[in-house]
Order: structure tokens, then sequence, then C-alpha cells
């Protein structure tokens, strides 16, 4: 497991293990390999590394490259997080949220002037002009199986492929509690009125910074109303008999999995 660990944030050295990406994809040695000791790279001066935490007591950062090296494979950070198991996906998405929130905030947003990184036990960056601080960006999500007796809730939006169903999920709104967020979205979605909201898992989703918060609940009324432009699809589906959900490496995958279990053992 990954220790984040409250000391302060060691430089960039030698003993350590890096995760090396090149725009959004990840770059792996052989079987996927993401961990990589100093001596199999050739770092680049204008590298900036961020440190994420200790892994199995070695140090670990998370740079970026501009082209890429020789040796190394890219893949996709969706398809590698899918086969991790749960450290190990915890641990690349925190090296590739560290390295999209350095990327992404260079610049004060209030007054334009460079951001200077403070090498202390947590990731700041302050404006030595206005002082103004930004942290690493973590945007709440919420994502909800809904049951209606022996049967949940999917839905397919517009972009997903024929066949593809999953949750209701959206953002949380500014001034919103979680259970607020869940109630609005299925009305605002599938136009059904639920009860019984209750957390069950979380999970960070790095596209590019959402931590996605997982519940279930119980249908009260409505007709499913799929929302223009958003929902093509939405139905009750009897859970021996459901269409093509999630990879089980996502909170999607496991809450459909789990609700299952939960509904079966009511039974
Ligand atoms: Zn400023």
């Amino acid at each position: 497991m990954l220790e984040i660990g409250t000391q302060t944030h060691p430089l960039p050295h030698q003993d350590a293990l890096y995760v090396l990406l090149h725009r959004n994809q990840v770059l792996v040695e052989q079987d996927n390999l993401f961990l990589i000791p100093f001596t199999h790279f050739q770092p680049n001066s204008k590298m900036s590394a961020i440190y994420c935490g200790q892994w199995q007591g070695q140090d670990v950062f998370v740079c970026r490259f501009e082209s890429v090296p020789k040796g190394f494979t890219e893949v996709g950070l969706r398809e590698l997080l899918f086969l991790q198991d749960q450290d190990h996906y915890l641990l690349l998405s925190r090296a590739h949220q560290l390295s999209t929130w350095d990327r992404d905030h260079q610049f004060c947003g209030r007054c334009g002037t460079p951001m200077q990184e403070k090498h202390i036990a947590e990731h700041t960056k302050i404006c030595p002009t206005c002082n103004l601080r930004h942290y690493p960006r973590i945007s709440p999500c919420i994502i909800v199986s809904i049951c209606k007796d022996d049967h949940i809730l999917l839905a397919r939006g517009l972009h997903a492929p024929k066949g593809k169903f999953s949750n209701i999920a959206g953002f949380v709104e500014a001034g919103e509690t979680l259970e607020q967020a869940v109630a609005r979205e299925v009305r605002e979605e599938v136009g059904l009125e639920i009860t019984n909201i209750r957390y069950v898992d979380s999970q960070p989703w790095s596209f590019p910074h959402q931590l996605m918060v997982g519940f279930f609940a119980d249908y009260v009324a409505g007709e499913i109303t799929p929302a223009p432009g958003e929902i093509d699809e939405a139905n009750w589906y009897h859970i021996d008999n459901l269409p093509h959900i999630p990879n089980s490496a996502t909170i999607s995958g496991q809450l459909i999995t789990h609700h299952i279990a939960h509904i079966n053992n009511k039974k």
C-alpha cells in the first residue's frame, strides 16, 4: 500500500521509483510495469518530479515526459488502471492526479504570478505575490445504484457504446450535500424519486480528478424519463438478466455486484 506520510517531502533521488507520464498516457516497461527505477531512464533537465509517497519503503515520484523515451511503451491510463489490484490502482491514480495538478496550476489564478511549490509535508503551491494557495483539486461525484424489488436501474449515457449500461452519476454542485446530489441527479437524469440513500464505498477516478462516492438507494415513485441530451436509454433490469455492465475494477461495476448480493441476501 502507498504510505502518503506526514514527513517533509524529499527531493527526487536515485533510490526512488518513478511513474512516468507522456500526455495522458503512462510509460511502461515489459509486462505493463509502471514503477520505474531511476537507472532505467534518462531524466531530462526540464522535468519536474512530484513526490507521491512511499511504496514498500521506497519513495515514489511522478514526472511527465515531452516525448516517449527509448525502451518504453505508452499505455492509456484507463486501460492500465483496469489491470491493477486496489493498491496499485490507488497509487497510479494518485500519481496521475498530482501530476495533473502540477501541470494545471503553474500560475496564480488570482494575479497570474508563477506559483512556487513549498517542500513541506503536503502538496501546496503558493503565490509569492498575493499568497494564494493551491492544493491538489479533488472533485466529488456521486454514483448510485437504485433498486425496485429485485430490479436495478441502469442507464446508457449519450456517448456510451450501444448495449453498455451503468449507474446514474454526476458532479456534486457547490453548496450541496452528497445525498442532495444523489436525489437531484436521479430526478434530473431519469425523473425518479428515491429514498433510503446510503453510502457504500468510494473510489478516485483520475479523469482528471474526481472522487466517486457510491450509494445505494430505493425507488419511491415516478416513470423513467431519460433526460434529453444526456441519457439515451434507461430501464429496470432483473438482477438475473443484466445487460453489459462496467468493468469490476470500477466503482460502478462493484456497486452493481454488491447491490445484487444485497438484494439476494434479503430474499
Ligand atoms: Zn497571486
